[in-house]
Order: C-alpha cells, then structure tokens, then sequence
C-alpha cells in the first residue's frame, strides 16, 4: 500500500539487521524499539500510540517467548506483527445492519476527506451484496455536493434522495429525515446519509452533524478520514468523536503516497474500529478493513 510505502521499507530495514544475529541481547531489542518508534514517529502515527506500542513490543521482546525461540528475529517480527494489528483495531468489524431494515448510514468528517465518494463506493459494494441502498442529500454547504451525489448515484446505480428546490432546501435536518421515510416508504433497506464537511473543524458544521445524528438516529455513523491528512488525524477524530460519537471509521486515499501513519492512530485513539478502506477514485477502489491484512502489508 503506497501510503506506507515508507513506514514498511524502514521496517524491513530494522528487521534485515536484526536477522544477521542469533540470540538477541537487551541491547539489540532496545536498538530495534528505538528505529522502530523512529519509523512509527516519521510516519506520523502520534506520539502516544508510540509510545505504547513499542513499550509493548520492548517489554515482549525481552520475555521468555523471544528468549527461547528457535528464530528470536522472526519471533520479534510476529510481535510487532501482532501489536499492529491490535493498534489497528484487533478483529475485523463488519458493517452492522439494522434488525428491521432500513439500516441508516450517516457519513461525517471534513470536507475533501472523501465522503460523497465513499457514498457511491458503499452503495455500490452494498448493491452488489444483494442490498437496495438508496443515497440522501444532506450535504447542502458545498454548492456542488447534491449534484456530485446524484452523478456518484448513478455511477453506482441507486437512487438519490435530494431536496427538491423550495422544499427543504438548506436545511440538512430536514432533508435527511425525509430521506430516511422516503427509503421506509419505497421499502430501501439501506440508506446512507451523506453530510457536509468543512475545511476544519467547525461548531456550526458539528452542531448540523449531531442534529442530524439526533433526527435519523442512525444504525452507523462512520467517520470519512483522509489518512494522507497527518498529523491533524488525532484532533480532528477526537472532535468528530465528542461531536458525533461515531460508530466506526472509514480510511480514504490509503493509495498516495503521503506517509499515513497518522490514521493509523485513529482506531486506538478513539477506540472506533475502521470499517472500510477506501484505496483510489473509482467506486471499485474500496474494501472492508482488515487489521490483519493491514499489518501484513505494512510489514511485507
Ligand atoms: P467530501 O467533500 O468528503 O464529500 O469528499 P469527496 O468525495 O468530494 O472527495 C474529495 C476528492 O477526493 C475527490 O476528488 C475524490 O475523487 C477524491 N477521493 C475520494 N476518495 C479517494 C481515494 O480513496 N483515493 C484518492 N486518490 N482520491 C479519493
């Protein structure tokens, strides 16, 4: 994954050299947590999940489980393996659909962080599933946004819920309650529920997001988060958290080349698993998150 095409490359590094010795001295633990936290720190992931991180990998890698293994290196490799996954949030978390359809999306996170997208890429992925998603329109800051969801919607083959001028135009909540009985009264057993963003965080916008959480009550509020966006990841998070209290994350744009670490921090930050990662511009770049998979590319 090019995001952590760095990140990974400074890894191997670490652990080539490690491979060149048999039997590990506390010296040579504390040499490779110290490139290591190095490596974590220039990729941006924040300082606190660093710092645990590697005193957990420190602390296992002087225990009896690197001590006695046959390929103490290798075993180190696991370990760090091991950790990252459970930074990244453990086990797989799957989307959770509501007992009595529809199941309610809401997107939330700052504008550009790629949730109109991500919209058309759930639908689709959801359509494809045997699912009858249908897409509302409460993103009614950017002047364009309706329009982008209505081509996204049609791109993906689902219908788009969008004020209709006069009626509810300009005001988010509304919309977004309509939608969610429009999709009731049509039989639509998913509706996502796309919402503006700002450039930054902002009370107004995250005062319309918790509305609109409050009028649709939603089954899922992802959080839409650039992992190019550094190290503004933990704050921002932490505020869409307190705003919103979303459900789980979304990572997007996990295909540049900026160095990402930072949403590597989401999860253990806010204790929200990411569900979706979402890896390019077109509706088929876009997957369900695997802590597993993750670690194993960063560690490739
Ligand atoms: P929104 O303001 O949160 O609704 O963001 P948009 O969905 O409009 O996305 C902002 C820009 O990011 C658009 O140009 C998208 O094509 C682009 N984008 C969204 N997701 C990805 C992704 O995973 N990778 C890349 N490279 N670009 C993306």
């Amino acid at each position: 994954m090019a995001t952590f095409g760095n990140l990974s490359d400074r890894l191997a590094d670490t652990f080539k050299n490690l491979r060149t010795k048999g039997k590990l001295s506390a010296a040579d633990v504390d040499g490779t947590v110290r490139e290591i936290r190095r490596a974590l720190l220039d990729a941006d992931v924040a300082l606190d999940v660093v710092k645990e991180f590697t005193a957990t990998v420190r602390e296992r890698a002087l225990g009896d489980e690197v001590n006695k293994a046959l390929n103490p290196a290798q075993q180190v490799v696991q370990i760090v393996n091991e950790e990252l996954v459970r930074i990244l949030g453990g086990q797989q978390r799957r989307l959770e659909f509501a007992k009595r359809p529809p199941t309610v999306i809401m997107l939330a996170g700052l504008q550009g962080a790629g949730k109109t997208t991500l919209a058309g890429k759930l639908a689709r992925w959801l359509a494809k599933d045997g699912h009858t998603p249908v897409l509302v329109a409460a993103d009614l800051q950017r002047p364009n946004a309706v329009n982008q969801l209505q081509i996204v919607g049609g791109q993906a083959g689902v219908p788009v819920f969008a004020p209709e001028p006069g009626n509810g135009v300009g005001n988010p909540v509304k919309v977004a309650k309509d939608g969610v009985a429009w999709a009731v009264q049509k039989q639509h057993d998913v509706v996502i529920v796309d919402t503006a963003g700002r450039l930054g965080v902002d009370a107004e916008m995250m005062k319309q997001a918790a509305d609109i959480r409050r009028a649709i009550d939603p089954d899922e509020v992802l959080f839409v988060i650039d992992a190019m966006i550094g190290q503004d990841a933990v704050a921002t998070a932490k505020a869409f958290q307190e705003g919103v209290d979303f459900t789980g994350v979304v990572l997007t744009k996990l295909d540049g080349d900026a160095r990402g670490g930072a949403a590597l921090s989401v999860a253990s930050v806010t204790g929200r698993p990411i569900v979706f990662a979402s890896t390019g511009e077109s509706l088929g770049d876009f997957e369900p998150f695997h802590p597993d998979r993750m670690a194993s590319r960063i560690l490739d």
